[in-house]
C-alpha cells in the first residue's frame, strides 16, 4: 500500500511532450467564445477574423514590464507559450538574485538541505511577485524560507495518510465512491504549502502506460467508484495526446459517472489553457475542474480568459483555496478572493484550513480565523460566493466541515437560530417529527 514510485525521472522534464499547437489561438472562433460584432460581421460575409496567439498581447501591465525587464528579448508569442513558459521557470537562487532582492529568511532557505519541495515558478507567474517586499501574500506561497525547516508537533509528512489508502501506486482510496488519481508529480509551480510535497517535484510519480493501466484495472474492478479525481501534480501539464489517452481510458468504465481534474494552471500558467486542449477536454464530459486560486492577485485577464475558455467548453469550474497565514487570512482578501473567482465564472468551493504537512507552521492559522471569515462572508454576500469551510482530518479521515454555530439551541418544539447580523429567531420544528 503507497504512493510513491521511484523512476529516474528529473524533475524538470515535462512529463509528455504536447504536440505542436501552431493552432491554439484563443481567440480562435472555434473556441466557443463570444466574438465582436466585427468578427460576427466577418463570419456572416464568409471571412473569418484570425486573432493569433501572439496578437491577443499579453494583457496585465505588470506582466508586460517583467517580460521587458528579464526576459526583453522574447517575443509575445513565445511568452503566451506554455511550453516556453515551463522549459524557462525559475529554478535556482542565481535566477532568483536577479529578479527579486531577497530577505534573509529567504536567502537561509536555499542554504540548509531540508527543503523538500523544489523551487518551481513559472516567469508568467514571477512576473506577480513582488521584487522588494517578502511580505506579499504570492510571494510568500512561492519563495522558500527558512521556516520550512522548522518541525512542530503534529506534522507528518503525509498528514493525510494517503500512503496507506493506496491500494495501486498513485491511487489513493479514501472514500466509498470516488478515487484520487495521481497522474504525475509535476508542476509548472511548487507552492510552499503544498499537502503532497513529499512527493510532488521530486520524480516520484510518473505517468507510465503500465502504472495507470494497474490502475485502471482496480477501478474496472472496484463497481463502487463512480467518481475519479484526477491530480498530483499537475494533470494539465502532460500533452493532450497523454490526457485524452488516460480520460478515453476512464470513460471507457461504465460505473465512472463523473471525472474531476484538480489542477492550479490557470492560476500558474494560463497559457496552458489552448483552444487544443479544450477541444481535447470536451469530448469528455461530464467533466469538472477543481481549480485552485489562493489570492485575489491571481485573478488577472490572463487567468479570467482561461477560465473563460473552459467555462464556454461546458466545464464546471470550482476553486479550492487553502487558507494561508499572511496569505489571505483576513476578510477583506477572502471577499475579494471569492468575488472574483464568481465573476471569472469560477465557485469558491472549499476552503482548507492548512494540512499539517512538515514545515508548515508558518502558514498554519487557528481554526478560529477561518470559522471568523466564514461568519463574515455567510450572510453578507451571495450564497455562490460561499466556501464549504472543511479541515482534512489528519490520519485518512477525510473532510469534516467547520460551520459557525447557527443553531443556539431548543426551546419546547421551536430551534432557537442565531442569524447573520446575530439576532436570534424561533423556527418551530413539525410536532409529530
Ligand atoms: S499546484 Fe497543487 S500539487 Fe502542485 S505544488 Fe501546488 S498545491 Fe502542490
Amino acid at each position: 500500500m503507497h504512493v510513491i514510485v521511484k523512476t529516474n525521472q528529473q524533475e524538470n522534464a515535462v512529463p509528455t511532450q504536447a504536440a505542436p499547437e501552431g493552432d491554439d489561438d484563443p481567440f480562435d472562433p472555434g473556441s466557443g467564445r463570444p466574438q465582436s460584432p466585427a468578427q460576427s460581421a466577418s463570419k456572416r460575409s464568409g471571412r473569418i477574423v484570425r486573432f493569433p496567439t501572439h496578437r491577443a498581447g499579453i494583457l496585465n501591465p505588470a506582466v508586460r514590464s517583467f517580460r521587458k525587464k528579464h526576459f526583453p528579448g522574447i517575443t509575445t508569442k513565445l511568452w503566451n507559450d506554455w511550453q516556453w513558459q515551463t522549459s524557462h521557470r525559475i529554478r535556482s537562487l542565481n535566477q532568483l538574485e536577479k529578479m527579486i532582492v531577497l530577505s534573509d529568511v529567504e536567502r537561509a532557505a536555499f542554504k540548509q538541505s531540508g527543503t523538500t519541495l523544489p523551487l518551481g515558478i513559472t516567469p508568467y507567474y514571477m512576473s506577480l511577485v513582488s521584487p522588494d517586499n517578502p511580505d506579499q501574500p504570492i510571494r510568500r506561497t512561492v519563495i522558500p524560507t527558512i521556516h520550512e525547516t522548522v518541525h512542530t508537533t503534529g506534522e507528518a509528512d503525509d498528514p493525510l495518510g494517503e500512503d496507506a489508502m493506496s491500494p495501486v501506486p498513485g491511487l489513493v482510496h479514501r472514500y466509498p465512491d470516488r478515487v484520487l488519481l495521481l497522474l504525475s508529480d509535476f508542476c509548472s509551480t511548487y507552492c510552499r504549502y503544498c499537502t503532497r510535497s513529499r512527493v510532488v517535484g521530486h520524480g516520484a510519480i510518473h505517468p507510465s502506460r503500465n502504472r495507470l493501466e494497474r490502475a485502471f484495472a482496480y477501478i474496472e474492478q472496484t463497481p463502487s467508484v463512480r467518481d475519479v479525481l484526477i491530480s498530483g501534480g499537475d494533470p494539465l501539464m502532460l500533452g493532450e495526446e497523454k490526457l485524452s489517452w488516460v480520460l478515453s481510458r476512464l470513460r471507457q468504465i461504465p460505473h465512472v459517472e463523473i471525472v474531476r481534474i484538480g489542477t492550479k494552471v490557470p492560476a500558474v500558467l494560463p497559457q496552458r489553457i489552448t483552444a487544443r486542449l479544450v477541444r481535447m477536454l470536451r469530448q469528455y464530459h461530464p467533466l469538472w475542474m477543481s481549480l485552485h486560486f489562493t489570492h485575489p492577485d491571481e485573478c488577472t485577464p490572463e487567468a479570467s480568459r482561461a477560465c473563460a475558455m473552459l467555462a464556454d467548453a461546458g466545464i464546471p469550474l470550482g476553486s479550492q483555496t487553502v487558507l494561508l497565514k499572511g496569505v489571505n487570512d483576513n476578510l477583506e482578501t477572502m471577499r475579494e478572493l471569492v468575488h472574483k473567482l464568481l465573476k471569472m465564472r469560477v465557485r469558491p468551493y472549499y476552503l482548507y484550513q492548512c494540512d499539517p504537512i512538515t514545515g508548515s507552521a508558518h502558514f498554519r492559522t487557528p481554526v478560529e480565523t477561518g470559522l471568523s471569515i466564514i461568519r463574515g462572508l455567510r450572510g453578507f454576500t451571495s450564497g455562490y460566493a460561499l466556501p464549504t469551510y472543511v479541515i482534512d482530518a489528519p490520519g485518512g479521515g477525510g473532510k469534516i466541515p467547520l460551520m459557525p454555530d447557527y443553531v443556539v439551541g431548543r426551546e419546547d418544539d421551536a430551534l432557537i437560530l442565531r442569524n447573520y447580523e446575530n439576532k436570534h429567531y424561533r423556527y418551530p420544528e413539525p410536532c409529530n417529527r
